[in-house]
């Protein structure tokens, strides 16, 4: 039935169907437990064999309703919430790498994922190599070894704002028999759905415009149920010891690598959020398309007033004709890209620094993407652990300022904007 709703419907209605005297409105199942009436039905759940709830850190309604409106907005078989955007990051990948494995990522992603993949993921005996997502196929794929499990890179980088040519990297990956995972945390499925361009697995941090009212932190992954497992990812086409020698692809077919990333690494590890997120999280779903069609008309216009002004060095939205990424957004971006722009202040880091620190309306703060308009200077706040090589590596300019444009009247913006550069 969602598949044939509209996407904005899908963001009112989908993932929770009351039946017949049911709540209207999600329900907070805000239960580690479920009761059953006899051994036999619960066992059944251990073995997998049947669905139901049993214990929240592997499934809770709640979660289940907001996960799988996540996945029909994408256009996927099947989602998982986390408990963080840097936890979906890390299950998707650790679902299908293990010790002695390889990947790929475009150097162009958030900090906390470049950190994650380049020290932590390290640590665990998986490897990871940078390119360049600019560089020619040829040039990108030198980069895969024998053992390289996936690729990786963000729809638009977080906080460079340069848009991803996800054709090409799907072209590469299946070229090398690996699936591309996505980063679609600023785009949303509203304005971007990689899967439509051959992405394998879509990962969100749910933080940022799902929620879009910084209420609550969580994730997402979402599969799209098109990549071929093969023998290559055992982890999913041998028998799983911990589940009786159950073989995920052939016990649940397209839903192989979702079952696994809950029955595994969900019962292992555990980052599920609360439900009372989820709640919250699935509010904000109700009217993302909303939101993200006013944060772009704003953002457009506070980056054509940043772009005219004379003390401005340099401005990146995709939706400027000057922007290097114009075209890759005019192909997966047509209805807009999202509300975070990022420039640079002619002058010196202190020049940012002050014109920062007079701003009244917008506001500094660790976060991106709500729907109070804010700013943050990364190389001061969020990239601050990494050296200036790795910053440039990761496309952060030590003057960049990343500006989140929300929801407000954009006079107000464009006018805080502007006696601040006054004060500069
Ligand atoms: C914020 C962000 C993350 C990390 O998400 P958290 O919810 O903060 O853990 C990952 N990727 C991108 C693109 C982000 O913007």
């Amino acid at each position: 039935m969602e598949k044939k709703l509209k996407r904005d419907t899908l963001c009112v209605q989908a993932g929770w169907q009351p039946k017949n005297g049911e709540p209207r409105v999600l329900p907070i199942y805000q239960s580690t437990t479920f009761k059953y009436d006899n051994t036999e039905e619960m066992a059944d759940l251990f073995d997998l064999k049947k669905e139901g709830y049993f214990y929240t850190r592997l499934q809770n309604p709640t979660n289940d309703a907001v996960a799988s409106k996540i996945a029909a907005l994408e256009g996927g078989v099947g989602a998982v919430l986390t408990s963080s955007g840097q936890a979906a990051n890390f299950y998707a990948v650790f679902n299908i790498c293990e010790a002695g494995d390889h990947v790929v990522a475009s150097n162009e992603i958030y900090g906390g994922t470049y950190n994650l993949f380049g020290v932590t993921l390290k640590k665990l005996g998986i490897e990871c190599t940078f390119v360049n997502p600019e560089a020619s196929e040829e040039e990108i794929s030198k980069a895969f070894r024998p053992n390289t499990k996936l690729l990786f890179g963000e729809t638009i980088s977080n906080p460079g704002c340069k848009v991803l040519d996800i054709e090409k990297f799907a072209r590469i990956a299946h070229s090398h028999n690996v699936p591309l995972v996505i980063d679609n945390t600023f785009p949303t499925p509203i304005n971007c759905r990689p899967f439509e361009w051959g992405a394998d697995i879509v990962t969100h941090s749910t933080t940022k415009y799902m929620d879009g009212h910084a209420t609550q932190v969580g994730g997402c992954v979402v599969d799209s149920g098109n990549f071929n497992w093969d023998e290559k990812y055992p982890g999913l086409t041998t028998p799983d010891e911990s589940y009786h020698g159950l073989t995920y692809t052939k016990a649940f077919g397209k839903m192989a690598y979702i079952t696994k990333l809950v029955a595994q690494l969900m019962r292992d590890l555990g980052s599920i959020p609360s439900p009372q997120n989820s709640f919250l999280l699935n509010l904000g779903l109700e009217t993302l398309h909303l939101r993200m069609q006013r944060h772009c008309e704003n953002a457009q216009k506070v980056a054509e007033f940043l772009s005219k002004d004379e003390r401005v060095a340099w401005v990146h939205y995709s939706g400027l004709e000057s922007d290097e990424s114009h075209a890759l957004a005019q192909k997966y971006l047509p209805n807009g890209s999202c509300g975070v722009l990022a420039f640079g202040l002619k002058g010196t880091r202190e020049t940012a620094v002050r014109f920062m620190d007079s701003l009244k309306l917008v506001a500094i703060v660790t976060h991106v993407a709500d729907a109070r308009t804010c700013v943050l200077h990364p190389a001061s706040h969020t990239h601050r652990q990494l050296s200036d090589e790795q910053l440039r590596e990761a496309g952060v300019a030590p003057d960049l300022i990343r500006l989140s444009v929300g929801i407000e009247d954009v006079t107000d913006i464009i006018d805080d904007l502007k006696q601040a550069l006054d004060n500069i």
